[in-house]
C-alpha cells in the first residue's frame, strides 16, 4: 500500500474535491483523493457557474476549456407565466452540466499528476493519527483531512455531532436534459413553482429545473426517475410549450431537496469541511457548487501560502468563510419563499418589484461579485 502520510487526504471527488486538489496539486502539495464511486459521477443536470465561481477557475486555468463545451449566454429572461417581466445582460456566467464540469475539473486534476482512489468509501477516522479507515478495509494514513463528501457526508455526521441530519427543505425538482433552440436563460415563475431551462452547450442540449414546494418527500438522489405525466401534473398552470425540450430528453428526475444548518465551525481537529458537507442550500441562487470553488480556493491557497500549517490554515479559513457561506445559503432560502409564493396578492407584488425596481441586479451583483483570490489576499495581508 502507498503511503500517504504526507499527503493532504480529500474524501469525495466532486465539485469541491477536485477544486482543492487542482489548487493544492499547482502549488506543489501532494493531494489523494479517496472517492466512493467507481468513476467519476456521470449524475447530475444542468449547472451553471457565476462569475464568483469562475474567478477561480480562471485560477487554475480552465474557465475556457469550460467554456467551449459548455455555454455562455448572455441574457435572462424572467417571466410570470406568459407575461415577460424583465430581461437582465448577464456577464461572466458559463451553463453547463455537472457531469462536464467534474470532467473539465478531473482532467486538470489528473493532468497536474494528482492521484485518485475509486471504490474507497469512507466509513471511519481515527482522529488523532488522521488514518482513515475505507469501506473495502483499506487504511491509509494522511496529514490532513478534507471532508468534501456531499449534503450526506458522513464525516460530518461522525465528528461534528451537533450539526444535525439533513432536514427535507420542503422543496423538490425535477430534472431533465433535453433539446432546446433557446440561448438565453429562462426563469419561469408561477403559483407555488418555478422552472428554469438554459442551454448547455452549443448543440441544442438544454437543461431544464422545476422546483414545486410540496410536503411529500421524494428522495435525495442524483439517480430517481420519474414520468412526464406526474410531472405535469406539478406545472399544471404553466404553459405546456416549456416542456416540449423534454420530449427530448432521455429521462426525468425527481429530486427532493435537504438542508442542514449552519455549523458553528467548519473544522475539528485535522479534519476541514469543504462545500455541501460544510453548508448544503437550496439551489435557488444557483450557488450551491460556486460556494464549493470557493471554499476550495481559500482552504488551498491559505494551505499554500502557511506552509500547511493547519491550525492557522483552518482558523483563517473559518474567518473567511463561514460569514460569505451562511449569508449565501441564508439568502438561496428567502429566494425559495419569493420564487413560490402562492397567494394573488404576495404574487403581484413579487411581480411589480421584480419588475420595476433593480433589486435582481444588486442581489446578483453582491453574489457573484465576490472574488475569492482577493479576499484571501486580503486576510493573509492582515496577518502580516
Ligand atoms: C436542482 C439543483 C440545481 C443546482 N444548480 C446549481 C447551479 O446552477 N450552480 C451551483 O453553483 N450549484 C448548483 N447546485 C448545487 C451543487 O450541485 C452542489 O452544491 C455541489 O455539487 C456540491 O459539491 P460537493 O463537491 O460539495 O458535493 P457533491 O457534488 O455531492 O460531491 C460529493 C462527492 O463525495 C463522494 N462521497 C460521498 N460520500 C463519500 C464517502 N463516504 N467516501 C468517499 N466519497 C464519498 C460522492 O460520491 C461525490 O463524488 C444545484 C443543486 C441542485 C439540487
Amino acid at each position: 500500500m502507498k503511503d500517504f502520510s504526507s499527503y493532504i487526504g480529500i474524501i469525495g471527488g466532486g465539485i469541491a474535491g477536485l477544486t482543492a486538489g487542482c489548487i493544492l496539486k499547482s502549488h506543489g502539495i501532494n493531494t489523494i483523493i479517496f472517492e466512493r464511486s467507481e468513476h467519476i459521477s456521470e449524475y447530475g443536470a444542468g449547472i451553471s457557474i457565476s462569475a464568483n465561481g469562475l474567478k477561480v477557475f480562471d485560477e487554475i486555468g480552465i474557465t475556457n476549456i469550460l467554456a467551449d463545451s459548455s455555454f455562455t449566454p448572455s441574457e435572462t429572461n424572467f417571466q410570470y407565466l406568459d407575461s415577460i417581466l424583465k430581461k437582465l445582460d448577464i456577464k461572466s456566467l458559463i451553463t453547463s452540466s455537472r457531469k462536464e464540469v467534474l470532467h473539465v475539473l478531473f482532467s486538470e486534476y489528473s493532468r497536474l499528476g494528482g492521484e485518485i482512489l475509486y471504490a474507497h468509501e469512507h466509513v471511519n477516522i481515527d482522529i488523532n493519527s488522521c488514518k482513515i479507515t475505507f469501506s473495502n478495509n483499506a487504511k491509509y494514513k494522511v496529514s490532513h483531512i478534507l471532508a468534501c463528501d456531499g449534503i450526506r457526508s458522513k464525516v460530518r455526521d461522525m465528528y461534528f455531532p451537533a450539526s444535525g441530519k439533513p432536514l427535507y427543505s420542503g422543496y423538490s425538482a425535477w430534472r431533465g436534459i433535453g433539446r432546446s433552440d433557446s440561448k438565453t436563460i429562462q426563469f419561469h415563475f408561477g403559483p407555488g413553482a418555478h422552472i428554469v431551462t438554459y442551454p448547455i452547450n452549443k448543440t441544442g442540449r438544454s437543461s431544464f429545473v422545476g422546483i414545486i414546494k410540496n410536503k411529500e418527500v421524494y428522495e435525495d438522489s442524483w439517480k430517481v426517475k420519474g414520468s412526464k405525466e406526474a410531472m405535469l401534473n406539478d406545472f399544471q398552470s404553466f404553459n405546456t410549450d416549456i416542456f416540449n425540450m423534454i420530449d427530448s430528453s432521455e429521462d426525468i428526475y425527481k429530486w427532493g431537496i435537504f438542508i442542514r444548518p449552519p455549523l458553528k465551525s467548519m473544522y475539528v481537529q485535522n479534519i476541514t469541511l469543504i462545500g455541501d458537507a460544510a453548508h448544503p442550500m437550496v439551489p435557488f441562487l444557483g450557488q450551491g457548487a460556486c460556494m464549493a470553488i470557493e471554499d476550495a480556493y481559500t482552504f488551498a491557497t491559505l494551505a499554500a501560502t502557511l506552509d500547511c500549517d493547519f491550525n492557522k490554515v483552518q482558523t483563517l479559513y473559518q474567518k473567511i468563510r463561514s460569514k460569505r457561506n451562511n449569508h449565501v445559503q441564508a439568502t438561496s432560502m428567502l429566494q425559495g419563499k419569493l420564487n413560490h409564493i402562492k397567494n394573488p396578492l404576495g404574487i403581484y407584488m413579487r411581480n411589480l418589484i421584480l419588475k420595476y425596481t433593480p433589486v435582481v441586479n444588486m442581489r446578483t451583483k453582491k453574489i457573484w461579485g465576490y472574488d475569492a483570490v482577493k479576499e484571501v489576499k486580503k486576510a493573509l495581508s492582515r496577518l502580516s
